[in-house]
């Protein structure tokens, strides 16, 4: 349930309305918003009756919510929510955020190197896998706190924040103590327990969409990380499994969309994952921005051919560059700045 109150509503209305929602048996979220303000039910509001809640003064109206999802809902929350990533830096905002670099860490001329040229063509934060949840366990796993090692690195020599996977509860302290965006992978999205454990940070966290999740799944895991009490959650689309083969996976832009409508929370896109292939990221970059994402998370890698995971949808930095330049077009195009 959502109480919206009245515009102008006094001190006295408003903790009468809180009290009669309590006595219901449920606790209340308060959400300040830039026009309105909005009681959110946390806990089942079948006892609250929504009749006698809109009679009360200063009570504009009074919905009952049927989504699972609370906290990540836009019905508790009106306005967009805005991640700030570092000083500086945020997502969710009018800026689009752009994070660049390769699917994973390889040593620090790599790392250093392509963090250098992304930042040159306007990222405005680093990507790049440490620990890997590779399909094969024959495949390159990363190089893990090594990898960690250097892309603290690369943020040194650049100042870039990073962003990098964590996939093991084991590890959290040391992501929460090093790291300034911890990704949860598509495979780990419904790893109730890392999720619960994240919720507890107050790190930016970049939650990844499972491979065959809904909608409505996808929103619940984000949902686990804003109960715990970590409102800095950054959804991020990343292509779906669908019937197609061409594709490594099927990209979802109308997910963008719902997401955006759904939910309060900033929408990033990973063309890479999504279409799988190189020539298709420029492309699925633009559309993407047009269709309202908040941001980029894309692969870039010096030596594609040579990339230890996922060189055949890396694109090369003068690629990436001329992405940006296009991109900047686009954003302009749907009011948005980069
Ligand atoms: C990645 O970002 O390199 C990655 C493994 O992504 P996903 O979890 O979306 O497959
Ligand atoms: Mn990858």
């Amino acid at each position: 349930m959502v109480v919206i109150m009245k515009q102008g509503f006094t001190q006295a209305e408003l903790d009468h309305a809180i009290q009669e929602m309590r006595n219901g048996g449920v606790k209340v979220m308060i959400s300040r918003g830039s026009e309105t303000t909005i009681l959110g039910a946390e806990g089942n509001a079948q006892n609250i009756d929504v009749e006698k809640m809109e009679a009360l003064p200063g009570v504009e109206r009074v919905m009952r919510v049927s989504e699972p999802y609370k906290k990540a809902n836009r019905k508790y929350h009106p306005d967009d929510t805005v991640v700030e990533i570092v000083p500086g830096t945020a997502v969710g905002g009018n800026k689009l955020l752009v994070v660049a670099g390769p699917c994973s860490v390889e040593s620090e001329t790599q790392i250093t190197g392509i963090a250098r040229a992304v930042q040159g063509a306007g990222a405005a934060a680093l990507r790049g896998g440490a620990f890997k949840p590779r399909t094969s366990p024959y495949s390159f796993q990363g190089m893990g706190y090594q990898g960690l090692d250097l892309l603290e690195k690369a943020r040194a020599a650049t100042g870039l924040p990073i962003v990098t996977e964590l996939m093991s509860t084991d590890d959290i302290d040391y992501f929460a103590e090093h790291v300034d965006v911890i990704q949860v992978g598509a495979r780990n999205m419904q790893n109730f327990d890392l999720l619960k454990r994240l919720g507890k940070l107050n790190k930016p966290i970049l939650l990844k969409r499972g491979l065959s999740a809904t909608i409505e799944e996808w929103l619940m895991s984000a949902e686990y990380i804003l109960a715990g009490g970590n409102p800095n959650v950054i959804l991020c689309e990343r292509g779906i499994r669908t019937f197609e083969t061409f594709t490594r996976n099927t990209l979802d832009l109308s997910a963008v969309m719902a997401v955006k409508r759904q939910s309060h929370l900033p929408v990033m896109v990973d063309p890479s994952h999504a279409g799988g292939q190189a020539w298709m990221v420029e492309r699925m970059s633009l559309a993407a921005i047009a269709a309202g994402a908040d941001g980029l998370i894309i692969e870039v890698h010096n030596d594609p051919i040579h990339a230890l995971c996922d060189g055949q949808q890396s694109i090369t930095p003068p690629q990436f560059s001329a992405l940006m330049e296009k991109a900047r077009r686009v954003a302009e195009c749907v009011g948005r700045t980069m």
